[in-house]
């Protein structure tokens, strides 16, 4: 990993959009910058009876075309500039999806395997209590990110509703079943990921069937991609985690590898692997489709001249540097960028919390439905603005789309006071 600043990316990207758009200096800092940041110090008791402190951050960026909307991620590299660039980021994507929502993120610093479940639960519970007055369902509702999933959902939303002495369940998405999730949410972001792929290679006249795939980061994300792929025909060659990647001459199972990821806890060791790899190597790999799942800034500029991937399918949230997008644009690597390609997780997110408002919940079938007919329409319109514009890339082209729906929205509401 780089350590490019997200935020500093982040504002690049927009940057390279605006020129190709009628945007005053004003009008863009705007787009460029949070409108509010929580950052909260959360004491939390643990088993033995110590006291730990955590630092957590919820940034709400941009709310003209409706509630923030973003995850919560556990992590000990989160940081004040990561939550920002995240927050943005989800801007962006809602209005890519063209989902009427805005955009936010948070994040605690801490390393979760390290803590008890009860712990964990105090420090959701806590953080959930400095959250309160910021959010709601028609302010700004809360999802998961890395290391966060529907049981740290269902704490925040039980802790909102108990302090609020109210029923809430669109205070939060990403929720258990049970507690007024969504069908088909824990697959959307792999599945968004894939319908952009297939799409894509559509668009270049190329056949899913039978094309190879690497897979890098094997989590929530990564694996969903993996199966949908797998099951549409696709090889799955090279697959990784943080402790490594497994290469295959043919394809993985990647059911069976997830079972065995379940069992021992990484990807590296499955039984049926021709090669292990390192990291870099699958990122580099001569495959038809490469699938970043892990973090940000897993490709930089160096390593972005050995990629040889023709499509790249953004699951992750800003895998790849602006200085190793445009290696990768003279290369003509066609990039999916993040706020298409991993839109399925906020856009089920949107129809999660739809269901929830309506209290009527909606079938797995046309949960998939809809967010494949939402992909396509927008790839549509991301392709279109491409070509008609003459863009460099399909990431210029979300940017250019999705900052002129943010300011479309902005500029009716007005400024005031
Ligand atoms: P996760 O925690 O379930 O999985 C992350 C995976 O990445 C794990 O397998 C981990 O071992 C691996 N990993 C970590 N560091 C790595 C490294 N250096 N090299 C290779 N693998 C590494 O997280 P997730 O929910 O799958 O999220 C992954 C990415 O997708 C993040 O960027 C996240 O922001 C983005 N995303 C997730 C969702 C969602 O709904 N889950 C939605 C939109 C975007």
């Amino acid at each position: 990993m780089s350590d490019v600043n997200p935020y500093q990316s982040l504002r690049t990207q927009i940057d390279a959009a605006a020129q190709y758009l009628d945007i005053s200096a004003g009008q863009l800092e705007r787009l460029k910058t949070p409108e509010r940041i929580l950052e909260t110090n959360l004491s939390v008791e643990m088993d033995d009876g110590s006291v730990e402190v955590f630092r957590a951050y919820r940034s709400q960026f941009n709310g003209d075309r409706g509630p923030y909307k973003g995850g919560i991620r556990y992590h000990p590299q989160v940081d004040r500039d990561e939550v920002k660039a995240l927050s943005g980021w989800m801007v962006y994507k809602t209005a890519t999806g063209d989902i009427p929502l805005g955009g936010g993120k948070g994040g605690i610093v801490i390393d979760p395997s390290s803590y008890s479940e009860s712990e964990l639960e105090r420090v959701t519970r806590s953080f959930a209590k400095e959250l309160t007055p910021l959010i709601g369902a028609d302010r700004d509702v809360p999802a998961p990110d890395v290391n966060t999933g529907q049981r740290e959902m269902n704490w925040i939303k039980d802790t909102y509703e108990t302090l609020e002495n109210t029923t809430e369940p669109g205070v939060i998405t990403g929720k258990d079943l049970a507690s007024g999730g969504s069908e088909g949410r824990v697959e959307a972001t792999g599945r968004s990921t894939v319908v952009a792929a297939r799409e894509a290679f559509e668009y270049l006249g190329k056949d899913i069937e039978g094309a190879t795939v690497a897979v890098q980061g094997y989590g929530n994300a990564g694996w969903i991609a993996a199966k949908l792929l797998h099951e549409m025909g696709a090889n799955v060659v090279a697959v990784s985690d943080s402790s490594g990647a497994i290469y295959s001459d043919e394809s993985f199972d990647p059911v069976a590898v997830k079972d065995y990821k379940r069992e021992t806890g990484s990807v590296v060791g499955y039984p049926d692997t021709a090669e292990e790899l390192t990291n870099d190597e699958l990122l580099t790999l001569d495959v038809d489709l490469l699938i970043p799942a892990a973090l940000e800034n897993a490709i930089h500029e160096s390593l972005a001249h050995d990629i040889a991937a023709d499509v790249i399918s953004e699951a992750a949230n800003g895998p790849i540097t602006p200085a190793a997008d445009d290696v990768l644009n003279d290369r003509e690597t066609l990039v999916i960028p993040d706020i298409l390609a991993n839109a399925g997780g906020v856009i089920v997110s949107y129809f999660e919390w739809v269901q929830n408002r309506q209290r009527f919940y909606w079938s797995e079938e046309r949960v998939n439905e809809e967010l494949d007919s939402i992909i396509v329409e927008q790839f549509g319109n991301l392709v279109d603005a491409y070509e008609e514009r003459n863009l460099p890339s399909l990431r210029t082209a979300a940017y250019v789309v999705a900052l002129q729906r943010v300011m479309n929205a902005g500029e009716q509401r007005g400024t005031w006071p």
